[in-house]
C-alpha cells in the first residue's frame, strides 16, 4: 500500500515572540491569523495565518525550554522548521512508513493544533526537512479529543 497525500497543509515557522510576528505578519502580507492555540503536551503555542486558496503559515513559538522548538529556535534561530502534509488516515500513514523503515520523532500519532492527529517524520529520513503528518478532526468517529486549553489572540 502507498501513503497518500492530499495535499500541503501548513508550512510552520519557528518565532520566539509569537505576538510580535503575528503583528509582522499580518502588518506586511495582510493575511489574517487565526485564535492563538496553546498545546501544553506539546510545549508550544501557535497561530495559522489564512492565506487565500492556499496552505496556512503556521507560526509556532515554545512554551519551554524542553520543547523540540525552543531547541530548533537555539540552534538555528527563527525560520522554515517544518511543511505538513494532509493525510486521509494517520494510522495506516504512520505503519505503512515505519514498514518502509522512515524514522518519526514521536512513538506513535497524537493530538495537534485544532483536534487533528500528528506525528512528525525525522529530518534524518527526508534529507534534512522536518515534515508533520497531519489527519484533520472527524465530526464523529473514533477520535479521541482531550480538551485544548485556547487563549484568544
Ligand atoms: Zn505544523
Amino acid at each position: 500500500m502507498k501513503v497518500k497525500i492530499e495535499k500541503i497543509d501548513h508550512i510552520g515557522i519557528a518565532v520566539k515572540d509569537l505576538e510580535a510576528k503575528i503583528a509582522l505578519w499580518e502588518g506586511i502580507l495582510g493575511i489574517k491569523a487565526g485564535k492563538i492555540e496553546e498545546l501544553p503536551e506539546r510545549g508550544v503555542k501557535l497561530a495559522h495565518l489564512h492565506v487565500p486558496h492556499s496552505p496556512t503559515v503556521e507560526l509556532v513559538t515554545p512554551l519551554n525550554e524542553q520543547a523540540a522548538v525552543a531547541r530548533f529556535l537555539a540552534e538555528r534561530g527563527e525560520g522554515i522548521h517544518h511543511f505538513c502534509f494532509l493525510v486521509k488516515n494517520i494510522e495506516s500513514a504512520f505503519k505503512e512508513l515505519k514498514k518502509k523503515g522512515v524514522q518519526f520523532v514521536q512513538d506513535k500519532p497524537y493530538l495537534g493544533a485544532g483536534g487533528s492527529r500528528i506525528i512528525f517524520i525525522h529530518p534524518r529520513s527526508l534529507g534534512g526537512v522536518l515534515i508533520e503528518l497531519k489527519e484533520e478532526k472527524r465530526q464523529k468517529g473514533k477520535l479521541l479529543r482531550r480538551p485544548i486549553q485556547r487563549v484568544d489572540g
